[in-house]
């Protein structure tokens, strides 16, 4: 079998007492979209913030392509192509939206520079539906249209494994459709997608398999369909 992209391997993460993510493995492979999901509090964001070094292992190991990442700091681990998507959204409000962009494409995996940064940039932008918007300072911009930069920041870095903490969140129901085909979109082109999710439609539609999270342990991991009829996971849904 062919080394995985990426390999959770005994994944542990304490916060003093409290352990967040306790001991969880998962593989994902090149290409997949895998859902992500869980009730409240259930270690998916410290899981993200683990693969994406924004916090260190307690204890286990994560590989990108068979090499260990963990320990590294954050951007190099973005340099090496994890790129992510922050729940409560992160971006450079002075600066425009192609400012921003450009950003990710700069510190990204592929450390583009001037014109083939500001090409990938426009390009990314229209593909997230910002075109003719790119001098917009994103300080002006709604919540959903800053969601739409983040997501061409982390792309423009060309990552290995994209990770999207809840982008559908907030989402009115007609801008949920055309958010759900951004990723179908993102995904069909061969990009490697880990996605924290509540909106359980979109795991439905997107994802073909699944790994379920509750209070840090893994419950489930497994065809959406079936993890989803799982009772044990609905029971954890419904406890919470
Ligand atoms: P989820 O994303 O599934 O809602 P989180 O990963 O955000 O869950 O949180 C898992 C648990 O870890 C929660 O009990 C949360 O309060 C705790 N936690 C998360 N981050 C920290 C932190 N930096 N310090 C202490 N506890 C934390």
């Amino acid at each position: 079998m062919s080394v995985p992209l990426l390999t959770i391997d005994r994944a542990r993460k304490a916060f003093g007492g409290l352990v967040a993510v306790n001991d969880v493995s998962f593989e994902v492979g090149k290409g997949e979209l895998l859902g992500l999901i869980g009730p409240n509090g259930s270690g998916k964001t410290t899981m993200l913030n683990l693969i994406s070094g924004a916090l260190s292992l307690t204890s286990g190991a994560i590989l990108l392509s068979g090499k260990p990442i963990a320990g590294l700091a954050a951007h190099k681990i973005a340099r090496i192509g994890v790129a992510r998507t922050f729940q409560l959204v992160r971006v450079l409000p002075s600066m425009s939206a192609l400012e921003n962009v450009v950003a990710g494409a700069v510190f990204g995996h592929n450390r583009l520079w001037g014109d083939e940064a500001l090409a990938l940039a426009r390009d990314l932008l229209e593909r997230v539906g910002l075109k003719g918007r790119e001098e917009v300072p994103v300080a002006a911009m709604t919540y959903i249209d800053q969601k739409r930069i983040e997501l061409a920041r982390a792309l423009a870095g060309n990552p290995h494994v994209l990770l999207l903490d809840e982008w559908l969140a907030g989402l009115n129901p007609s801008e949920l459709g055309v958010g759900i085909e951004l990723i179908r979109e993102i995904s069909a082109q061969g990009r490697t997608i880990i996605m924290v999710e509540h909106v359980m439609d979109a795991i439905r539609s997107l994802c073909s398999r699944c790994v379920v999270m509750n209070s840090g342990i893994k419950i489930a991991d497994g065809r959406s369909a079936d993890v989803l009829a799982d009772p044990e996971v609905v029971r954890a849904y419904l406890g919470d």
